[in-house]
């Protein structure tokens, strides 16, 4: 009984998947509802049937979602914690069938980390948007001036507030390379478009490492939608 407690609790209140090389991003599934067969039952409630067998209802999914018939996989629902990096978050925000709430840097001065990349990228010379990592860049000098950088940004914000700026207005100095944290609710639909959008190589290396992770837990909650989606995308 103790056992189904705490699997219950770990199902429902996942442990957080490391994103980015410096060990302080991650991205934690708090709650979902539905799995793989309530595509099956939203889709064939049309028919006033059910459920049949998990052959036909894995075929009825690789179906609908080759087809485009996407609504039943409306309902099925996620909520994610995210911590990223502020420039993450821009991108991450433009998908706006997913609900947000996030840290307010108006109310909250607190615990104040900074994006500090172990590797760093050289612009692709061919993908005007892309970047490539290279032997060529020395990531030592690259990491150090970030550092620099983000300890001067985080003094010259001290200085502001102790001199009693508000935090609404002294928070302008703080970098795109701050962490930020919010919690965000999507239905599968819409989670799957975020994901077709942003694995790619034309999305950002960071954002792409958050798609990543996020295909790892659909694996484990919903890997029969999952399998017929990476199929149709060829991400297999
Ligand atoms: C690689 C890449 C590069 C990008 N570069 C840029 C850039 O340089 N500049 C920039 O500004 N943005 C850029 N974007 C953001 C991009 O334009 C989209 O805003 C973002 O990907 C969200 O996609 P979406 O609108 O399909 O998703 P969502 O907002 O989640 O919407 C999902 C779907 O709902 C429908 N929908 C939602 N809202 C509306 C609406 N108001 N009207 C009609 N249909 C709606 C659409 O069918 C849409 O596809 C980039 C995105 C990617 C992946």
């Amino acid at each position: 009984m103790l056992q189904k407690v705490m699997d219950d609790l770990n199902k429902f209140y996942s442990k957080p998947i490391d994103v980015l090389e410096d060990g302080k991003s991650f991205i934690r599934l708090i709650e979902y509802i539905g799995d793989d067969w309530s595509v099956v039952q939203s889709a064939r409630v049309s028919f006033g049937q059910g459920r049949k067998n998990d052959e036909e209802d894995t075929r009825l999914i690789r179906y609908l979602m080759l087809h485009d018939h996407m609504s039943p996989f409306e309902h099925i629902v996620f909520k994610f914690h995210v911590v990223c990096p502020l420039f993450v978050r821009s991108q991450w925000f433009r998908h706006r069938t997913w609900s947000y709430n996030e840290i307010s840097r108006r109310y909250t001065s607190k615990n104040i980390q900074f994006y500090i990349p172990d590797r760093f990228r050289k612009q692709d010379l061919t993908n005007k948007q892309g970047s490539v990592f290279s032997e060529e860049i020395n990531n030592d000098i690259a990491r150090n001036t970030v550092i620099k950088q983000s300890e001067l940004a985080l003094n010259a914000y001290d200085v502001l507030l102790e001199m009693g700026i508000a935090r609404e207005h002294a928070r302008m100095v703080l970098p795109q390379n701050m962490y930020t944290e919010f919690y965000a609710t999507v239905n599968l639909r819409n989670l799957l478009h975020f994901v077709k959008l942003r694995i790619t190589p034309e999305a950002q290396w960071e954002i792409r490492q958050y798609a990543k992770a996020i295909l790892d837990i659909l694996e484990e909650t919903v890997p029969i939608c999952l399998d017929a989606f990476k199929e149709k995308y060829e991400l297999k």
